[in-house]
């Protein structure tokens, strides 16, 4: 049987790696749990969602963002875009939806078995998991059990289900700043809770995306700067309406980039609480003593990424997280290769396309030799984790890998 690779998932990454592949004439087909394709533009992002980064770094290289999209597009644009990419780049026919992967399995040196959730089994040469970071929902737990509504993030989708409601949101990352904000215009109460505030800095400073000043070409003081600025001249002291300041330098955690939801507080329509202490019932105790009654609490609390599909032994493991050989490979297995396994909120499509390309060159190295190119790979490059830094050293570092790629066998 000739050589043909299953790519798990159909959002940017899947998308991404399946251009690189069909470019270089190496066979796939795509897989994807939704109805639809587009990742979780489709099934996460509420429908008012829009890009944080804007359209311009969010693009594939090869397949520009039309002219009319706004800087930041909307999730339906987002869509579109994409839907317009696998139509005009020929990738329809490969696609399969409503395709749910329940393991991915090999005995010996035999081929890799994906066995779908509809019983269904296929075999291929390599897989490629294109499955995203947002795979385990995290929400915190605290004594005591709440009797009202707990949802996550992943699924509020519009402000029908908040109407009438006293409505605590819990965290201020990207999408809990935009629940509150639409919860503030359509819920009868909305709180947030905040264990620590997080850096909010405008999406743009005069008529500049603030990405454009966060260039790894600008040294990190001058970034610091520029974005405390840029804080202070949209947003002044935000002590002054309540909300307490970050406890911890600015870059140390991700930094929250919104414009509204500082309007939204500065205009009274959510409260600032502290951290959950307990529940009683519908009522929420604070670690500040103060208490309040809720009828739905949304969890903004982000997500764990996942392999759990894969068996145990073919991703080394350190302290429960993965460890993947420049977020990309395995060292222990051939056959398979991770794309999008960082940045997950900042420039995606750059990023994902020069990680198809060095899985698309690593598919080619790996025909010479028996070793699992991961192992291969792991002796060359920097040994940083390149996916939490910016886009452009992240797409170096990728190509970096591809030049170095023909050396290793
Ligand atoms: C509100 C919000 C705003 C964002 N804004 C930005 C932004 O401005 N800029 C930016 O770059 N990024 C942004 N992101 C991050 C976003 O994750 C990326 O843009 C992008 O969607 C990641 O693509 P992906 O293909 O890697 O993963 P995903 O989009 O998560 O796609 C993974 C796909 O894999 C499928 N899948 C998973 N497991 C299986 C399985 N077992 N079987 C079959 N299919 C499976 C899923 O159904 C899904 O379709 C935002 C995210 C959110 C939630």
């Amino acid at each position: 049987m000739k050589d043909k690779f299953a790519i798990i998932g159909a959002g940017f990454s899947g998308l991404a790696m399946a251009n690189a592949l069909k470019k270089k004439n190496i066979d796939f087909e795509v897989f994807d749990a939704n109805e639809k394709i587009g990742g979780n533009w489709y099934n996460v992002v509420y429908n008012s969602g829009h890009t944080i980064t804007p359209a311009k770094m969010m693009e594939f290289p090869d397949f520009k963002m039309p002219e009319y999209f706004p800087v930041f597009p909307s999730k339906n644009q987002i869509l579109d875009y994409l839907n317009d990419f696998v139509e005009k780049m020929g990738l329809v026919e490969h696609i399969h939806q409503n395709h749910a992967v329940k393991s991915i399995k090999k005995k010996g040196d035999q081929k890799w078995v994906v066995l779908f959730e509809n019983g269904k089994q296929e075999k291929y040469t390599g897989i490629i998991l294109a499955i995203g970071l947002f795979r385990q929902p995290m929400i915190p737990t605290y004594e005591g059990e709440f009797s009202g509504e707990i949802l996550h993030s992943s699924q509020y989708k519009s402000p029908d289900v908040l109407r009438g409601k006293n409505v605590l949101v819990v965290g201020a990352g990207n999408s809990g700043v935009d629940i509150a904000v639409e919860s503030g215009l359509n819920a009868d109460r909305t709180d947030v809770s905040l264990r620590d505030t997080p850096w909010i800095i405008p999406k743009t400073l005069g008529k500049r995306p603030i990405t454009d000043y966060l260039s790894p070409s600008i040294p990190k003081w001058m970034k610091k700067s520029i974005l405390k600025i840029g804080h202070n001249v949209m947003f002044g002291n935000i002590e002054s309406y309540g909300m307490p300041k970050p406890n911890h330098k600015l870059f140390t955690k991700p930094p929250t980039v919104n414009e509204s939801f500082i309007h939204s507080l500065k205009h009274g329509r959510f409260n600032p609480k502290t951290e959950i202490k307990n529940y009683e019932g519908k009522k929420v105790n604070f670690k500040d003593g103060t208490s309040q009654e809720y009828d739905t609490i949304i969890f903004a609390t982000g997500y764990r990424p996942s392999y759990k599909i894969l068996e145990e032994d073919v991703i080394p493991y350190e302290n429960n997280r993965p460890t993947l050989v420049h977020g990309v490979f395995t060292p222990l297995k051939k056959g398979i290769y991770v794309i999008g396994s960082g940045v997950p909120n900042n420039g995606i499509g750059p990023v994902v396309y020069a990680n198809a390309n060095l899985i698309a060159k690593a598919i080619e190295i790996q025909e010479k030799t028996d070793q699992p190119v991961g192992s291969l790979y792991a002796n060359v490059g920097e040994k940083v984790n390149p996916l939490r830094t910016h886009p452009a050293k992240c797409i170096k570092r990728f190509e970096k890998l591809v030049e170095l790629s023909d050396s290793l066998t």
